[in-house]
């Protein structure tokens, strides 16, 4: 048995995948958004506005007081405009070009984000309406399609959205958010777990789908919600087999390759940072990490270690199997099974969800 840590333990880095700027129906520039990002201490975010994506944006910016670095990508949200409701939003990161044209046909989206070297996201796959606001639910709804990279577990704005059920609510959400996020929908945990059970590996991200919109409710007008504000919200941390590269191509590959592989993990920073948490295990071959496969020669140990206490649940296909408070979960299997780490901490009254790994694939010997 090896103790060797994983290779992708060391190097962390934290970012924001799904955010729209004054490109489509967000309200800050890039260079805006570049800056929310590197005041509320994220590595990378990436461009996601809606059917639009915009060449000789890449590159680095650097906080002009802090010298804090953010690596800028450029991505895009792709929905077909024409269809009503306009469903199936899909998070195309890392393609090149512009790939709206296959937007009424979500199985030809995929394949060309793809066929691009990009990896793509269904975008809010549940959701709920917020008819107050004239806002209808924009879910995924073509679930015949495969070859996707993965779905957004936890959308904030999307969450947010779901408390909006009546005036005096959306007033009391707008200026108190803390009190009322949560968690990621229920029926979009089961869903990923749905879709996993048989050992595909779909990926899980966390966004902010951050727009920064003003809002009027009678004399009220409010920001919903600034970016740094949701940049210090729900993001999606990945682990890098070596420091992020200086080189631009380098570096977007390295941000590309964890997002594809599952080195990430889901988290809700308010509630406490999340930096340090690791989800691993450890068979015969040595120690793999969140989002890896292992090999079931042998009892497998699974250890999920937080840097801070939290009540730590261990789920096996979607159903708990072991709970405990602390700052580590140990658990020795002989059978093979999906994986996965979900911890709660105590946040403005209640518990709330604080991060979700994604899966150790655990395979048994054919
Ligand atoms: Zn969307
Ligand atoms: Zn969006």
């Amino acid at each position: 048995m090896s103790n060797a840590q994983p290779p992708n333990s060391q190097f962390e880095i934290i970012g924001n995948f799904h955010l729209h700027t004054d490109h489509s129906d967000g309200t800050g520039t890039h260079r805006q958004v570049a800056m929310a990002a590197a005041q509320a201490g994220l590595d990378v975010i990436v461009y996601t506005d809606h059917n639009v994506w915009v060449a000789g944006k890449e590159g680095w910016y650097t906080h002009p007081n802090t010298g804090k670095k953010v690596l800028l990508l450029m991505g895009e949200e792709v929905h077909d405009p024409r269809r009503f409701p306009q469903v199936n939003h899909y998070l195309c990161l890392g393609v090149d070009q512009e790939v709206r044209e296959q937007a009424s046909r979500p199985q030809a989206l995929i394949n060309a984000v793809n066929r691009h070297g990009g990896v793509g996201f269904i975008a809010h796959p549940i959701e709920r309406p917020a008819p107050l606001f004239d806002e209808p639910e924009l879910p995924w709804v073509d679930w015949n399609v495969t070859g996707f990279t993965g779905i957004e577990l936890w959308n904030y704005m999307s969450e947010f959205k779901s408390f909006l059920t009546s005036k005096p609510a959306a007033v009391f959400a707008a200026f108190f958010p803390g009190l009322l996020i949560a968690e990621p929908f229920r029926e979009t945990l089961a869903l990923w777990d749905d879709l996993t059970r048989d050992g595909q590996k779909v990926v899980a991200i966390g966004g902010a789908d951050a727009h920064a919109n003003v809002y009027s409710l009678g004399p009220l007008r409010r920001t919903i919600f600034p970016y740094e504000y949701l940049f210090r919200a729900v993001n999606t941390h990945l682990l890098l087999d070596a420091p992020l590269s200086s080189d631009l191509a380098s570096a977007k590959r390295q941000v590309l390759n964890a997002l594809r592989a599952g080195h990430a993990f889901i988290a809700y920073e308010l509630a406490g940072p999340s930096r340090g948490f690791r989800f691993t295990a450890t068979g015969h071959a040595g120690t793999v990490s969140m989002g890896d496969d292992v090999r079931l020669d042998g009892p497998v140990t699974l250890r999920a270690t937080s840097p801070l206490p939290a009540r730590l649940r261990l789920l096996k296909d979607g159903r708990e199997i072991v709970q405990t408070q602390g700052r580590e979960l140990i658990h020795e299997t002989k059978e093979p099974g999906v994986f996965r780490v979900e911890a709660y901490r105590r946040y403005r009254i209640k518990r709330r969800g604080w991060v979700f790994s994604n899966p150790i694939y655990v395979r048994g010997i054919k």
